[in-house]
């Protein structure tokens, strides 16, 4: 187009005319140009016309090729997917059967044909009826075939139940089928594929599943707990029998969380949060509440809840149980009392309790078995207690257990019952134990020991010196008896001589002489009976701590010289001779000067008994330091070298048959050796045996100081030594009245003090002496204590009540002389307190010391 403008642009310029010029005048130049226009643009025309016919037959060709292409390629896929389904329904588990519209078999995979007992090539083409033959499990009825359904009515047709496919052997299996419509691409049915599977494990698994289900429930219902089961969020769809029987509550009240209702308002909370944080977390939950019974008590459960999970472990629900532990805590609290008990029992318990496990290892040890071994336990468990206190005998042999009883016992099967042993304690030390053992026994079998220990070191000690103590008392309950015996023959010994004396007298008329031998032999006799009295006395006394000491300042010489002038008389009968050795020097000791007299008037007085006729006795006083001792030794019978510590023991006597022929009791050395330990000193005895003289020494503290010799030493002098003659008693002329319920008593005393010039009535009871008193108006009146109608305490001061009765001197007589005798008198208004029986010339001293008619004033007494 382009070409042909310019071809007659540059015509119109070079060729027409003017030349050189666009302006064309001339026709034909003009018509020539037209012309030129015409056929260029024809030519134009037609070659464009070609050009296009050419491109499309050129198009027509390529669609061609690719429509057969397309077809080759969708021939392929068809093959391919065909190839696919084939594979697809070979390989599939269910079993596949296809058929044509008309219900004839088109295909069949090798399930279907394991199923039916078909193959493909027997089948292809049959109607599906022949190879696919279904009745009801129950009924035996032809049941329709879904393939007819889903031809004829075009829809899918799902499974229908309790089928039995009936293969062509016979065989019937449970089958599980449906069938669907195969339609062409404008929508018509063509055919149908039936899928089907043989559902026999699957019955197999519903049926075990179900027996499953019986048996728990039947199992859920039968346990003695309540139980019930939630769904995953909690929410309870089922309980068991007895929950309903526990709570009284109905299905509708507790479905859910009606549960709520039973439980304690101030527990709920509690239980609420962590059976909310089970659920939340899937874990199991195990809590202790109470829930409320149908009679409205709320008891005890133990509640447990299990997540029962799937395959996956998701929960799928939860099972519970609540479980009274009513009983079980009742048990539990009565077992831990028990346990306490026996705890403080065996805390407690003085006795060693061991236990052993059935290898004789240490199971337990109480308190009292850690100190009576000094082993912990901690020390011994678990090890065999036999070698930790039993390993060895006393002898130092070892001690194998199998020779052990305690140890044998388990095995053997035997109670050891009081078995005598020694055992060791850690420090090695053996001690004696008395034992018994026990297997302890579990459901009939013997699986340890408890084992009793007792330490009877201390019992066998006791029993040793009960026996040594019985031993002595035998002994003593035998001296006791020689005692008695000898006391007997004591006092009945000068009732002869006195007896005889006074017949003499009777006799004697006016033989002055006569009957002044029998009056002196009777006082000798009766000064005998009163010493071997006064000395029971003393004893006593000493023996229950009341012998008093009346301490003062004394001269030892006065002591000596006192007890040599009582012994005299005795030495002399004896024909003994007397060597009394006193040091220049004044020796003053502080004692009682009647006590002190007393112990040196023992030892002579044995000295002349224990030496036969005409020995010597040396009294000797010696100064030694701060002590003096005075040694009093003879010449006579001696005494064994065993029995010089016993013969200061009560009652002992070295040889009876002698002794008797001797006189005396065995208690004269006892009470020596007291009263010298009273004053602060000690005594011994010393012998050189049998035959060879006896000699006891003396040892006393001195009072130094009062010792020193400016002190009075005439008056210490042993010079009253020298015999002379006691002063007669002085002569009164009183009126004394004396009062006592022994007649003989009061008479003889009242006879006694008239021929010493004294008036004197008797009175024989209490109430008759103040009556007599009355009338008498005595000075001096002598009341014994113990009388009838009136003692003397009353007696005495109803005296002391009359007006007259104040100037009287009341004298108490009583054959008790302790303290609280003295103290007790002084209090109901007696002026003195004599001691029976009384020594008239004694009486009638103090008698005249005193100022009779004086008025009564009662003092402060100073023991
Ligand atoms: P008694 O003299 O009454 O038997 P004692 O207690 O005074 O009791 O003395 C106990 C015993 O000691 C006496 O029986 C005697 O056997 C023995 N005995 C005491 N003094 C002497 C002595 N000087 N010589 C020998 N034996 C003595």
């Amino acid at each position: 187009m382009l070409a042909l403008v310019a071809g007659a642009v540059a015509a119109a310029f070079f060729l027409t005319q003017p030349r050189y010029s666009f302006a064309i005048d001339q026709t034909e130049f003009q018509v020539g140009l037209v012309l030129y226009g015409v056929v260029g643009f024809a030519s134009i025309a037609m070659l464009e016309s070609l050009r296009k016919a050419q491109r499309q037959t050129e198009e027509q060709r390529r669609q061609l090729e690719q429509e057969v292409a397309a077809r080759r390629l969708t021939e392929q896929a068809f093959a391919e997917q065909a190839e696919r389904l084939r594979t697809t329904l070979a390989s599939i588990g269910d079993a596949v059967i296809t058929t044509d519209l008309a219900g004839c078999i088109t295909n069949m995979n090798a399930v279907a044909e394991s199923l039916t007992g078909w193959t493909t090539a027997e089948a292809m083409g049959q109607l599906l009826d022949a190879v696919f033959r279904i009745v009801n499990e129950t009924t035996r009825k032809t049941v329709e075939n879904p393939a007819f359904r889903a031809l004829k009515e075009g829809v899918i047709v799902g499974l229908a139940n309790h089928t039995v496919l009936i293969a062509k052997d016979g065989t019937e299996r449970p089958i599980d089928d449906s069938a669907a419509p195969i339609r062409c691409k404008d929508g018509e049915v063509v055919g149908c594929v039936l899928v089907f599977r043989d559902i026999t494990e699957r019955h197999r698994q519903e049926a075990e599943l179900e027996e499953r289900e019986r048996q728990f429930r039947t199992l859920a219902e039968s346990i003695p707990q309540l139980a019930w089961m939630a769904n995953t969020d909690g929410y309870i769809f089922w309980y068991n029998r007895r929950w309903y029987e526990y709570t009284g509550t109905t299905p509708e009240q507790m479905e859910g969380w009606g549960w709520q209702s039973v439980h304690d308002p101030d527990e709920l909370p509690k239980v609420l949060e962590q059976w909310k944080a089970s659920i939340a977390t899937g874990t199991p939950f195990d809590m202790m509440f109470p829930l409320k019974g149908q009679d409205g008590q709320f008891r005890p459960f133990l509640t447990r809840v299990e997540p029962v999970k799937d395959d996956e472990g998701r929960v799928v629900r939860w099972f519970g149980t609540n479980t009274d532990v009513t009983e079980q805590m009742r048990v539990e609290e009565r077992l831990r009392f028990q346990l306490d008990l026996t705890q403080t029992i065996t805390d407690n318990a003085t006795i060693a309790i061991f236990m052993t496990d059935d290898k004789s290892r240490c199971t337990f040890m109480n308190p009292a078995a850690e100190a009576m071994t000094g082993f912990t336990f901690k020390e011994v468990e678990g090890g065999i207690l036999h070698d930790f206190i039993h390993h060895h005998y006393p002898d130092g042999r070892p001690y194998p257990i199998p020779e052990c009883p305690i140890d044998r016992a388990l095995p053997e099967r035997f109670d050891v019952i009081g078995h005598e042993d020694v055992f060791i304690r850690k420090s090695g030390e053996y001690f004696p134990a008395l034992v018994n053992a026990k297997p302890i026994r579990k459901e009939g079998r013997a699986v340890g020991t408890v084992i009793e220990v007792r330490d009877v070191r201390v019992e066998k000690e006791a029993a040793e010196a009960l026996r040594l103590l019985a031993a002595n008392l035998s002994e003593a309950n035998r001296k006791k008896d020689e005692f008695l015996a000898t006391l007997a023959h004591e006092l009945r010994n000068p009732l002869a001589p006195i007896r005889n004396g006074l017949l003499l007298m009777k006799l004697a008329g006016d033989d002055a002489e006569a009957v002044e031998r029998s009056r002196s032999m009777m006082e000798r006799q009766i000064e005998q009976m009163v010493r071997l009295v006064d000395d029971l006395m003393d004893i006593s006394r000493i023996s229950q701590g009341k012998l008093e000491l009346l301490k003062e300042h004394v001269p030892l010489g006065a002591v000596i010289a006192s007890a040599v002038e009582t012994t005299r008389p005795l030495i002399e009968q004896m024909g003994h001779e007397l060597t009394v050795t006193l040091p220049k020097q004044p020796l003053i000791v502080d004692a009682d000067m009647t006590r002190l007299a007393q112990v040196f008037m023992n030892l002579l007085n044995n000295s002349a008994k224990y030496s036969e006729r005409g020995g010597h006795i040396w009294l000797t006083v010696e100064r030694q330091g701060s002590d003096v001792v005075v040694s009093v030794r003879d010449t006579g019978i001696g005494i064994p070298t065993d029995k010089l510590t016993s013969v200061f023991d009560m009652f002992s006597q070295v040889d009876r048959s002698l002794e008797k022929s001797q006189g005396g009791l065995g208690i004269g050395l006892s009470l020596v050796k007291r009263l010298v330990e009273i004053h602060g000193g000690r005594i011994e005895a010393k012998s050189d045996g049998p035959g060879r003289g006896s000699e006891f020494v003396v040892r006393l503290p001195v009072d130094v100081e009062a010792s020193r010799p400016q002190a009075d030493v005439e008056a210490s002098r042993p010079q009253a030594a020298d015999k002379q003659q006691e002063p007669a008693a002085p002569k009164s002329s009183l009126r004394i009245l004396i009062v006592d319920d022994s007649k003989d008593g009061a008479d003889s005393l009242a006879m006694v003090l008239k021929m010493m010039g004294n008036d004197t009535r008797t009175a024989y009871d209490g109430k008759e002496g103040v009556e007599l008193a009355e009338e008498f108006r005595p000075e001096v009146v002598l009341f014994d204590i113990g009388m009838p109608k009136l003692n003397g305490y009353e007696a005495c001061r109803l005296i002391r009540k009359q007006p007259w009765g104040r100037k009287v001197i009341v004298i108490a007589v009583t054959g008790w002389g302790q303290e609280d005798d003295r103290q007790r008198s002084h209090d109901a208004g007696f002026d003195h307190h004599m001691v029976k029986p009384v020594d008239p010339q004694a009486l009638m001293k103090m008698l005249a010391g005193l100022d009779v008619g004086h008025e009564y004033q009662q003092t402060k007494r100073c023991p």
